[in-house]
């Protein structure tokens, strides 16, 4: 039975080769926070657009050297000088405002005395003082960012700046959770006998969140199959359809018949993986890019821990991001006795250099689960492993939702 569960590292690589980063469109400047360019960017003019006063203050000839000069004009910033900066001259300046014709330095008005038609330069000035000429900062048609750029709040700036107001980026994914299950009632509800609240749907939503997709909460889907279908209908309508229960090989675990009904393609169904072993993966053609579809058992410590290994990597991939390996080797701070058909992944917490199981009790725990930061994986077999046992460990907190 157990040969026949695919291993987790083969599901994954299945997973991955059919999350395909999403078609690139554009976005506005406020919506584009933390998404991957898909096009270069160039500068659309000179910056500065011309010799710039970076200081309140005279512009003057250096070659006048110090001492009197004649005030001819006021410039302040987003007006243009109108006079020629002649011989014993200035222009009183300020700050980002355009360096008149003949001047080629600012002096600031604390290095001077006087501030009626005529004042004196304490020190001689030096050509270029307090300017930025023009195209220091960037010259037009030069390449300001690559594709693959995820952008930042200060590229975010310097789009504006040369008005780049759409980019072209691959997008969030955007992901529909469904719960299923006739005894799950919504979280908001009170549980008559035999009932348990939803507690996956809203845990799913942020961890879609938390990976940088959009999430949805579609809806409780009951286990009768046209309920089940009026749900998974609707929750096939985005990039992603993440189901929580109804997969494993019960008479009302409806999911696998009603997914195959609708279309999708099962790639996979069970893992070797504890929890999570019912597991199923498949896809549905839609015009363009198909629907992922993950089938998580219901149980939320298993729906939890296929979400962080399956479900977060594909949105990663959706979203045109490359997560790189996740996955830290890390000494067991203390021995631990393990007997499992299949590796485990066990709630632990990041202890120093070291990694400690946290108590558990099984795949409903989640009280156990919220003390963890981190999942070890215990490897398959009935062994002791001692303390200094390197062990496989997946970190939780990371978050890519920016
Ligand atoms: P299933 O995978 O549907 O067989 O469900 C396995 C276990 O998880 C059962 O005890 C369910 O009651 C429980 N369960 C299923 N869905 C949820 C949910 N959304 N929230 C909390 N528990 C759930
Ligand atoms: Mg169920």
């Amino acid at each position: 039975m157990a040969k026949e569960l695919l291993p987790v590292a083969t599901a994954l690589a299945i997973v991955r080769e059919h999350a395909r980063p999403l078609p690139p469109r554009r976005v506005g400047l406020l919506d584009a926070l933390g998404l991957p360019l898909a096009e270069d960017v160039a500068a659309d003019a000179d910056s500065p657009p011309f010799d710039k006063a970076l200081m309140d203050g005279y512009a003057v000839r250096a070659a006048d050297g110090p001492g009197e000069r004649g005030v001819i004009e006021d410039v302040p910033a987003g007006t243009v000088p109108t006079r020629t900066v002649g011989p014993g001259e200035a222009t009183r300046i300020m700050t980002g405002a355009m360096l008149p014709a003949g001047a080629d330095a600012v002096v600031p008005f604390e290095k001077t005395e006087g501030d009626g038609p005529r004042v004196r330069l304490l020190n001689p000035p030096r050509p270029g003082d307090n300017l930025l000429p023009r195209g220091r900062e960037m010259r037009a048609g030069e390449v300001l960012f690559h594709a693959g750029r995820r952008l930042r709040p200060q590229d975010l700036g310097l789009l504006a700046t040369v008005g780049h107001a759409e980019p072209l980026v691959v997008p969030r994914p955007v992901v529909h959770v469904v719960s299923t299950g006739d005894e799950v009632v919504p979280w908001d509800a009170t549980p008559g006998p035999g009932q348990i609240r939803n507690s996956n749907g809203p845990m799913l939503v942020a961890q879609v969140r938390r990976a940088g997709g959009v999430g949805h909460f579609v809806g409780l889907a009951p286990d009768d199959p046209a309920g089940l279908e009026r749900d998974v209908r609707r929750g096939l309508e985005a990039d992603v359809l993440v189901l929580s229960g109804g997969v494993s090989a019960g008479k009302r675990d409806l999911v696998p018949e009603v997914l195959e009904r609708l279309g999708v393609r099962a790639m996979f169904h069970k893992v070797a993986l504890k929890p999570g072993k019912p597991l199923l993966f498949g896809d549905l053609a839609r015009d363009g890019t198909p629907t992922l579809v993950f089938g998580l058992p219901g149980n939320p410590v298993s729906s939890f821990v296929c979400f962080e290994l399956f479900v977060r990597p594909a949105l990663a991939a959706l979203a045109g991001r490359d997560e790189g390996p996740r996955v830290r080797l890390l000494p067991l701070a203390e021995g631990v006795n393990h007997r499992s058909d299949r590796p485990t992944y066990h709630p632990a917490v990041l202890d120093g250099p070291a990694v400690r199981l946290v108590p558990w009790f099984g795949s409903a725990d989640l009280r156990g689960l919220g003390a963890a930061d981190a999942l070890a994986v215990l490897p398959a077999g009935d062994h002791r492993l001692e303390a200094g046992s390197p062990v496989e460990v997946l970190p939780l907190e990371e978050d890519a939702s920016a």
